[in-house]
């Protein structure tokens, strides 16, 4: 992964706003700029000097192997000692990140810039806002090949589950969420994405149900909604099937919600408005007259989070750029009936979007 072309994108980002230097303490952010997978370690970027990356004395050795290409600070109280640099080397204007700090974090900072400054002037805090979350929403080609990968391991696992009959009535929703888990895991997944949705019957009418000790019964649906790790990289997708045999109003739901899906992935082109891909959706379903029934926004940004930017709904703003890696998942739920939701993860692009979640959207009856 290319962490110091991203440096340098944020360099540029801090030029801009006329900083001498960034602290960066969220640690999604602090990965996606070094490399660094423990779970302490922050960075201070500089405008035109090296960077310092900072951790504790637990991670001296990894962050030797993750972060070679950078000057080390360990420091138990890594994130002061970073800005008590910072003040030494007479940083004028420091970024830092408002949404990350806490506020008794940002007293601290305050208080450690003072005391670094020893009566000389006290670098001066400004938010960064959403800055590296902002250069994270574009996945360069390592991220999408990490994507793809994440993606193909969740297909695979509802495939190979599916084949060996693992879907049937009489087992649970928590059986079927288990082996999925475990089947992504041999697959090669770090962990599941988030905690797998199965729900069938009544249940697939909740939105994000919890899998529990509900029996799957012959004609019922079944909505499930996974996804795999893959070098920290989460993908995301939902399949809607049948058991045994599909009703009038099940496939019904099912063409409306394919059809609001297909739309939806349509509409996703550089530069469209995220609301304009929301309603291209949603009207398919408004129009049938289930817009009541479709209760949450279209779909969402996926990479080292599992929600991330941009996100896709009714009231987001902002407009689709090229290496996107966005979700398209519209649903119809019908309260104590069911209800169908069809996701794909998908990379937006000049042209076509790049499907990524490849299992077939036809309605499967098993
Ligand atoms: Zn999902
Ligand atoms: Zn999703």
């Amino acid at each position: 992964m290319d962490h110091a072309g991203r440096r340098d994108r944020l360099r540029a980002v801090a030029g801009g706003a006329g900083l001498d230097a960034v602290l960066v303490t969220n640690l999604l952010n602090v990965r996606y700029l070094t490399g660094f997978t423990g779970s302490n370690g922050a960075l201070l970027l500089r405008a035109d000097s090296d960077d310092v990356f900072g951790t504790d004395g637990r991670y001296t050795t990894q962050a030797g192997v993750q972060v070679p290409d950078l000057e080390l600070l360990v420091d138990r109280s890594t994130v002061s000692a970073l800005a008590t640099r910072a003040a030494h080397l007479g940083t004028g204007r420091l970024g830092y990140e408002s949404h990350d700090v806490t506020v008794d974090g940002l007293h601290a900072l305050e208080r450690v810039l003072g005391e670094a400054a020893g009566g000389g002037a006290v670098p001066e805090l400004v938010s960064i806002r959403r800055a590296v979350e902002t250069l994270r929403a574009i996945k360069d080609g390592d991220e999408v090949e990490a994507l793809r990968r994440a993606c193909t391991v969740a297909d695979r696992a509802l495939a190979e589950l599916a084949a060996e009959g693992a879907l049937r009535p009489g087992r649970t929703e928590l059986d079927v969420g288990r082996e999925l888990d475990a089947r992504m895991l041999q697959l090669g997944a770090e962990a599941p994405s988030f905690e797998t949705i199965v729900a069938t019957g009544a249940n697939s009418a909740v939105p994000h149900h919890r899998p529990d000790a509900t029996v799957l019964r012959d004609g019922d649906l079944l909505k499930l909604d996974f996804g795999a790790t893959v070098d920290g990289y989460h993908s995301d997708m939902t399949r809607t099937l049948v058991l045994g045999h599909a009703t009038d109003w099940q496939q019904e739901v099912y063409a409306l919600v394919a059809a609001s899906q297909a739309a939806g992935r349509a509409a996703l082109a550089v530069g469209a408005e995220v609301a304009a891909v929301d309603a291209a959706a949603r009207d398919v379903i408004v129009a049938a007259g289930h817009g009541e029934h479709f209760t949450h926004g279209l779909g969402h940004g996926v990479g080292l989070e599992i929600h991330e930017a941009p996100g896709i709904s009714a009231l987001g703003a902002g407009t689709l750029a090229a290496g996107m890696a966005v979700t398209v998942e519209p649903g119809v739920y019908l309260p104590g009936h069911g209800g169908v939701r069809i996701e794909d993860t998908l990379i937006v692009a000049d042209g076509e979007p790049e499907l990524l979640t490849l299992t077939s959207k036809e309605l499967l009856v098993l």
